[in-house]
């Protein structure tokens, strides 16, 4: 008999993290390219994150994604981390090689992938109107400043946090930033090129709510993108739709981010569509 029943481990560690569907994405890859890898979600408290991460070293896990409340305090216990992770301030992805365990940030780039592939359009050289000033924020602006984005502006209810983002964001990266506070309708410019939602207005079950923001002055070829992965299609991208305006939906960052973060573990190329129905799937459900 020559029977091989070793699973290579990888997984998401969160509190909570019950309903997070990852799992179902990255599964469905594996069992697609006949891998014997295993995806699991796994409840870990904030103070027993150092246990976990060192009993997930233990048993070889290749990789873990982290969510809420750990993309920060994972920084901390790593053996490296790569420069853009370093910049955004936090880590989702951690890989493996050999025995150190790594940290990336792949929210940015599956963001990143979106609107080269996704929309066709090169971010060199564009303005951007940024709104919200989160984990999302920050990995989509550092990852855009990085690929040569003219300005970017950005927009946030709270002073405090938006300001100390755009500080962050123009000296790590040295992209030419501004902050203006949102508290009132944001009217977009005709100079913007891009704009996203990168807050969680709009996120499954408050599936009416919509960023405070009039598009009667934006140019015909603004780029509307939403951060919100369900549901994937958001009345902000339905209004952007109404004018005409080219838009760029969550779940393809969603579903871009895990791809990346597959190809980093196992080495292999990800079945992209397999992934993209896996998660739809699951959102419908
Ligand atoms: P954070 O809690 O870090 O940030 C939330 C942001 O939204 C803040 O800027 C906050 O502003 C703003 N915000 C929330 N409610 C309102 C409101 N009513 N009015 C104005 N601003 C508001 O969350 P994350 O950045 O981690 O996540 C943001 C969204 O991105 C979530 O919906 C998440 O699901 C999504 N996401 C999607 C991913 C994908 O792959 N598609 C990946 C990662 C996240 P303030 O500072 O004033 O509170």
């Amino acid at each position: 008999m020559n029977t091989n029943y070793l699973e290579h481990l990888t997984g998401v560690f969160g509190y909570p993290v019950a309903e997070n569907p990852t799992c179902v994405m990255q599964q469905a890859a594996f069992d697609a390219l006949g891998l014997q890898w295993r995806y699991l979600t796994i409840e870990v408290m904030p103070d027993n994150l150092p246990t976990a991460l060192a009993g997930a070293k233990a048993m070889g896990f290749r990789g873990i994604n982290l969510t809420i409340p750990h993309k920060v305090a994972i920084m901390a216990l790593l053996d490296d981390i790569a420069p853009d992770a370093r910049m955004i301030g936090a880590v989702n992805t951690v890989r493996r090689e050999g025995d150190r365990f790594i940290g990336e940030n792949t929210d940015g780039k599956g963001f990143l992938r979106g609107v080269r592939e996704g929309a066709g359009i090169d971010p060199a050289g564009k303005r951007v109107a940024l709104l919200g000033a989160g984990g999302a924020a920050r990995a989509i602006a550092v990852e855009l400043a990085l690929a040569g984005a003219a300005h970017i502006e950005v927009l946030n209810r709270s002073e405090a946090r938006g300001a100390a983002m755009a500080d962050d964001l123009h000296s790590r990266t040295g992209v030419s930033v501004a902050f203006k506070v949102w508290t009132e309708t944001y009217r977009v410019p005709h100079d913007a090129d891009i704009l996203v939602n990168a807050t969680s207005i709009g996120l499954y079950p408050d599936v009416d709510a919509m960023p405070d923001v009039a598009l009667d002055d934006a140019a015909p070829h603004l780029l509307v993108c939403d951060v919100i992965p369900n549901p994937p299609e958001t009345p902000f991208l339905r209004a952007a739709q109404a004018r005409g305006l080219p838009t760029l939906n969550g779940l393809s960052m969603l579903v871009y981010q895990g791809v990346i973060g597959f190809q980093m573990w196992t080495g292999q190329t990800p079945p992209e569509a397999v992934m993209k129905a896996a998660l739809e799937k699951a959102f419908e459900a």
